[in-house]
């Protein structure tokens, strides 16, 4: 559904630094025609939206906005990006009770909700989150998205890359799951040109690939205290795949009914959300890792 102009909407809640890069990625690759921006420090908002639109002055200009959630909450997306960050050696679930509180009053404030929104979760814990935002807009299933693990994905990609001295766009290579310590490295189901990746690299090589995906988070927020580009250019990504109704597959997290909870699998996405979760035949161990995965997040999701 386009707004009342007929052009597209794209609201980020959260102009810290990922709602801010995500913006700006947004906005040099013309993806929506409007963007609105909503946070809880107007000042700072301010003056995000005034040094994003000065470095946008040669393209060609989608609308920035200062908005409300009202505003936010009739867009064709909505990414939710505010909240607090992981500090130096915190995992992404030691944020869920402070994120928690801040993106149910957020949720909240969006209702009512354009029924035909697609909610973009990327505050952490991202699976957890996303949940709480279908419990709480009851928007379809299909309709509340989070990152999840793509970004863990692509990460893998540029690792298997520099490795292999092969493009990362050539490498097909899935990180499933939590986006979080307990994602699921699926490698039975990676390859490149339909060549298994376990043809290329054995396992030894393999789990360092997997061990420095996991870690890499925390290997940024180490060394500058926050990841943003990365995400932001993910994010960026993903609402163009939506808003062109590209039908790509990617792995994101959704409701995953055969686990009934919130997690990462190969979907297929378009401009009506996840249109269908791809049945995957990962081995044994990692079937099992993904089980293991999903009973954890299952019972994270009954705590909420
Ligand atoms: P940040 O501190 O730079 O920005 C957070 C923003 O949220 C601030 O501008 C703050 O004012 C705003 N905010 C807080 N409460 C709000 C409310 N009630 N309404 C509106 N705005 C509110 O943090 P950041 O580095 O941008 O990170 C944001 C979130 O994104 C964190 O949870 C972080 O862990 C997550 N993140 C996710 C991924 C991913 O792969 N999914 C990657 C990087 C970061």
């Amino acid at each position: 559904m386009k707004n009342k102009n007929n052009r597209s909407k794209i609201a980020i809640i959260g102009a810290g630094a990922v709602g801010t890069s995500t913006a700006f990625s947004l906005a040099l690759q013309n993806i929506a025609a409007d963007l609105i921006l909503v946070d809880i420090n107007q000042m700072q908002c301010e003056g995000e939206l005034l040094d994003l639109t000065d470095a946008l002055e040669t393209t060609n200009l989608p609308f920035l906005e200062k908005g409300s959630y009202r505003d936010a909450a009739q867009s064709d997306i909505i990414v939710i990006t505010a909240g607090k960050r992981q500090q130096i050696g915190q995992s992404r679930e030691e944020l869920l009770q402070a994120n928690m509180q801040v993106i149910s009053s957020i949720l909240r404030e969006l209702i009512p909700i354009n029924p035909n929104a697609i909610i973009l979760m990327v505050t952490n814990p991202v699976d957890i989150l996303a949940y709480l935002a279908q419990k709480i807009t009851q928007l379809p299933y299909h309709q509340v998205i989070s990152s999840g693990t793509f970004l863990d994905s692509v990460r893998a990609r540029i690792l298997l890359s520099h490795k292999l001295s092969i493009a990362p766009e050539a490498i097909h290579a899935y990180i499933l799951g939590q986006h979080g310590d307990l994602q699921v490295a699926a490698w039975s189901i990676s390859h490149i040109a339909g060549t298994p990746i376990t043809s290329f690299l054995d396992t030894n090589a393999l789990e360092i690939i997997a061990e420095k995906t996991k870690n890499r988070a925390y290997e940024i927020i180490k060394c500058k205290g926050a990841t943003f580009f990365g995400i932001a250019k993910v994010v960026a990504e993903l609402c163009r795949v939506i808003l062109t109704d590209q039908y790509l597959v990617k792995p994101l997290s959704c409701y995953v009914p055969e686990f009934q909870t919130f997690l990462s699998m190969p979907v297929v996405l378009a401009r009506k959300g996840i249109v269908q979760i791809l049945k995957t035949k990962l081995n044994a161990f990692e079937q099992e890792a993904l089980a293991q995965t999903a009973r954890k997040m299952s019972e994270l999701c009954k705590q909420l």
